[in-house]
């Protein structure tokens, strides 16, 4: 079968050829319809990020993907059934307390490894196996966007564990603030305007630009953070209520502090490599504590907010999902989807159809 895969040469996505896996007990096979590629994928590629598996000389790519259940070998499953993964799995197939207790995003380095992403092969496979635990059901008629059921469901947990942190008061947010116009901050961005009255995106971009548009559509403020830095939004526009950061640059961690309001809470998702630069560590403890300001940090996402990622989906306008998917190519294509032109937003690489 065809894979996509990334060699130890570092020659980026390459096409191989590899035996089509059989499932173990308690697995599926699952038979690849798409895969979308995020920055994590480019992180991946450029080695900042993840890691091979145990020996091996290459790994295969994707952590995004929707398939259909091809031979569901005794796990309840049923043949033809729609299907998204989750991406941790247990560290050479033995479980821990993080699995046990059906939380995996919570565990520690060295217990999980992430397909696609750090010492386990990825979905971008015309076939590939999986505990049926880690399946997650997807309705037929929002198939062809599955692959975004696992980036939806990682700000699903954002958002549950951002909120929880302000549940033992009456907190009453109006405005918020996605940092980063990449495909998980639009995502993001369109789901946090259904909720709040006031909603901005920051980007370094001039128009007219894609992503901009969507920014537009959504009826959400544009902004440059070239033009107005992100500890500068109280000036510039309003103290934010909520900050989701989806940029990976390491800055706005602790800019986002200074453009929260009182009793604000931010959220970090980006992946930045290691950075030295200068911080006023006292302005920043100080507004954290004397403005009851919160900031926390959150990866992966679990078998729940996959499900609550899948009513999401289904909710999604038609023009975002068109807008927001720039390329899908077939697998001897992959180079296309690799691309980051300032055109690319989500891009996928097709396997099959239903
Ligand atoms: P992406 O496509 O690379 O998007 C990042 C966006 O941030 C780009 O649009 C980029 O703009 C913008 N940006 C970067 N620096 C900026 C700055 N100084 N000012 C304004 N905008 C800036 O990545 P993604 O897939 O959306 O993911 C975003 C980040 O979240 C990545 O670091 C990814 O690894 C991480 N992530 C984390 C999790 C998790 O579980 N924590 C899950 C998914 C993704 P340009 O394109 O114009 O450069
Ligand atoms: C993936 C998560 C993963 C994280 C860190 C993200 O792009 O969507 O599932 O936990 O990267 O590797
Ligand atoms: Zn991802």
């Amino acid at each position: 079968m065809k894979v996509i895969g990334v060699t130890r040469d570092d020659d980026g996505p390459q096409l191989l050829e590899r035996e089509r896996p059989s499932p173990d007990p308690g697995e599926a096979l699952v038979r690849t319809l798409r895969v979308g590629v995020d920055g994590t994928d480019h992180e991946v590629l450029n080695g900042s990020h993840g890691g091979f598996p145990d020996g091996a000389d290459h790994m295969v790519l994707g952590h995004e993907a929707v398939g259909v259940v091809e031979e569901p070998n005794g796990t309840g499953l049923e043949a033809g059934q729609v299907v998204a993964p989750t991406v941790r799995r247990k560290p050479n197939g033995e479980t821990n307390d993080y699995f046990r207790r059906g939380e995996p995003d919570m565990a520690p380095d060295g217990e999980y490894t992430e397909r696609g992403i750090v010492g386990d092969h990825g979905f971008m496979a015309e076939y590939f196996t999986s505990p049926a635990d880690f399946l997650v059901p997807v309705p037929e008629s929002v198939a062809e966007h599955g692959f975004l059921v696992e980036p939806l469901s990682i700000t699903e947990k954002a958002n549950e564990h951002a909120y929880a942190t302000r549940e033992p008061f009456d907190w009453r947010p109006e405005s918020a603030c996605v940092l980063g116009n990449g495909s998980l901050g639009l995502l993001t961005l369109w789901m946090l305007d259904q909720e709040y009255d006031r909603t901005y995106c920051v980007g370094r971009r001039n128009r007219p630009d894609p992503t901009v548009d969507i920014i537009d559509e959504i009826g959400s403020t544009y902004v440059d953070s070239r033009e107005t830095p992100v500890d500068e939004l109280p000036e510039a526009y309003e103290a934010m209520d909520y900050i989701y950061e989806a940029t990976g640059f390491a800055p706005h961690a602790f800019q986002t502090v200074k453009a929260l309001d009182q009793n604000g809470v931010g959220v970090l998702l980006g992946i930045p490599e290691p950075w030295e630069f200068e911080v006023d560590g006292g302005s920043l403890h100080n507004e954290i504590v004397l403005h009851n300001k919160c900031l926390i940090g959150t990866v992966n996402s679990h078998v729940s907010h996959f499900e609550d990622a899948v009513e999401t989906l289904q909710e999604l306008p038609a023009w975002l999902l068109d807008d927001l998917v720039t390329t899908v190519t077939d697998p001897e294509h992959v180079e296309a989807a690799f691309e980051d032109g300032d055109d690319q937003i989500k891009a996928v690489v097709e396997f099959d159809s239903l």
